[in-house]
C-alpha cells in the first residue's frame, strides 16, 4: 500500500483544480509518484466509485481483516440470507451444500433463489424445473429442520416490467427478489418505469442490485468475461418511494463486484424510509460469507437493524413476504 500512500500525498500538494485538469488530460501519471495502478484507483475515487484495486483487495482479503465491532454487531443481527444461487442455475454448488453452509454460518434461514426462465445464459429454471426445485427443498427441509430453506427465484424484470414467472409459481413461493439483467443502459424514463411496475408487483418482496453495476471485471459461466459497467440510470426518489408504498425490501447486494446500491443512492433509501435486506448473491458456499460486506455499508449509511428483513425471524419474515403485515 505504500505505493498509494504515495500517490495520495502527490495529490494532496496539488494546486486546486489540477487533478481535474490531470484526469481530463490523462496527465495523471506524468506526475512523479504516480503510476497506472495508483493513477486508476485516483481516477476510480475521484469519480466517486469504489477504486478496482481497492474491490480486488476487499475480495482477496476480506475474511482477513477483522470487522469493526459495530459492523460485527450489525451481521451478528442477521438471521439469513435471501439471494443465493445452487448448481440448478449459475451456482456452483448443490442445494445441500449452500445449505448446510448457511449451517455452519449461524443462518437459521437462507432463501434459495435461482434464476428465471429468461436468462438462459445462467441456467434459469423453467416452470417445470423449478416445481421439481421445490420438491427437492421440501424433502431436505424435512431433514435439516429447525434450519429452513426458504424456496424462491430471483426473477428477471422484462423490459415491460413484468416478471419472468407464471403468477401461480411466484405465489407459491416464500421469496422472490426481482432484478433486472439486460438493456442496462436504457434511458433513464423507461428503466424507471420497468422498476416501478416490478416494485409494485404483489408478489415481489426484495429489489435485487438495483443499478446493476459492476465494479471489476468478473468470469461467469463457461468462461464468458463480464466488463465492469457504471450504474443503469433510474429516477431513485422514485423507485425507492415505490418500495416503501408496496413494501418491497431494498437489497444491499454483498458481492465485492457489485456492492450495490452505491453509498449516495443507500443513504437516499434510509431517507425516504424503506427496509432492506442484506443479501450475498452467494453462487458458491464461501460466499455466504460476504455478507459483512453489505453490515458495513449499512453501519455506514445508518440502517436500523430492525429495517432489514433478514434479522427477523422466519415466521415473522414469511408473514412479511405473503404481505400480510
Ligand atoms: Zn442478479
Ligand atoms: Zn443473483
Amino acid at each position: 500500500m505504500a505505493a498509494f500512500r504515495t500517490a495520495a500525498a502527490v495529490v494532496d500538494a496539488l494546486p486546486e483544480g489540477e487533478l481535474d485538469r490531470r484526469i481530463r488530460t490523462r496527465t495523471l501519471t506524468d506526475l512523479r509518484g504516480i503510476g497506472p495502478k495508483t493513477g486508476a484507483a485516483i481516477v476510480q475515487a475521484h469519480a466517486g466509485e469504489v477504486p478496482e484495486y481497492l474491490a480486488r483487495l476487499e475480495e482477496t482479503f476480506a475474511e482477513l481483516v477483522p470487522l469493526a465491532d459495530d459492523v460485527a454487531e450489525f451481521r451478528s443481527a442477521l438471521r439469513g440470507d435471501l439471494h443465493t444461487h445452487s448448481d440448478w442455475s449459475d451456482g456452483g454448488s448443490p442445494i445441500r451444500e449452500m445449505a448446510e453452509a448457511a449451517i455452519a454460518l449461524g443462518h437459521e434461514y437462507v432463501a434459495l433463489t435461482d434464476h428465471s426462465p429468461r436468462l438462459t445464459v445462467a441456467n434459469g429454471l423453467t416452470a417445470e424445473r423449478l416445481e421439481r426445485q421445490l420438491d427437492v427443498v421440501a424433502a431436505l427441509n424435512e431433514e435439516l429442520a429447525p434450519f429452513r430453506i426458504l424456496t424462491g427465484i430471483e426473477c428477471d424484470i422484462h423490459l415491460d416490467g413484468r416478471l419472468d414467472q407464471t403468477d401461480e409459481l411466484l405465489g407459491r413461493l416464500d421469496v422472490v427478489v426481482a432484478s433486472v439483467h439486460s438493456d442496462l443502459r436504457a434511458e433513464s424514463a423507461a428503466m424507471t418505469e420497468r422498476m416501478l411496475a416490478a416494485v409494485a408487483n404483489p408478489h415481489t418482496d426484495v429489489l435485487g442490485h438495483c443499478t446493476g453495476r459492476l465494479l471489476i471485471p468478473r468470469e461467469q459461466r463457461e468462461g464468458r468475461r463480464q466488463r465492469p459497467r457504471p450504474e443503469s440510470a433510474f429516477d431513485a426518489e422514485a423507485i425507492f418511494g415505490a418500495c416503501v408504498e408496496h413494501g418491497t425490501a431494498v437489497e444491499i447486494n454483498s458481492r465485492p463486484e457489485r456492492l450495490d446500491p452505491p453509498l449516495r443512492l443507500l443513504a437516499l433509501a434510509v431517507e425516504l424510509g424503506c427496509e432492506f435486506a442484506v443479501d450475498t448473491d452467494a453462487h458458491a458456499p464461501g460466499q455466504l460469507d460476504w455478507q459483512a460486506n453489505g453490515c458495513e455499508r449499512a453501519v455506514e449509511t445508518g440502517v436500523d437493524p430492525d429495517r432489514v428483513v433478514n434479522t427477523w425471524p422466519a415466521d415473522e419474515l414469511l408473514e412479511w413476504t405473503a404481505g400480510a403485515r
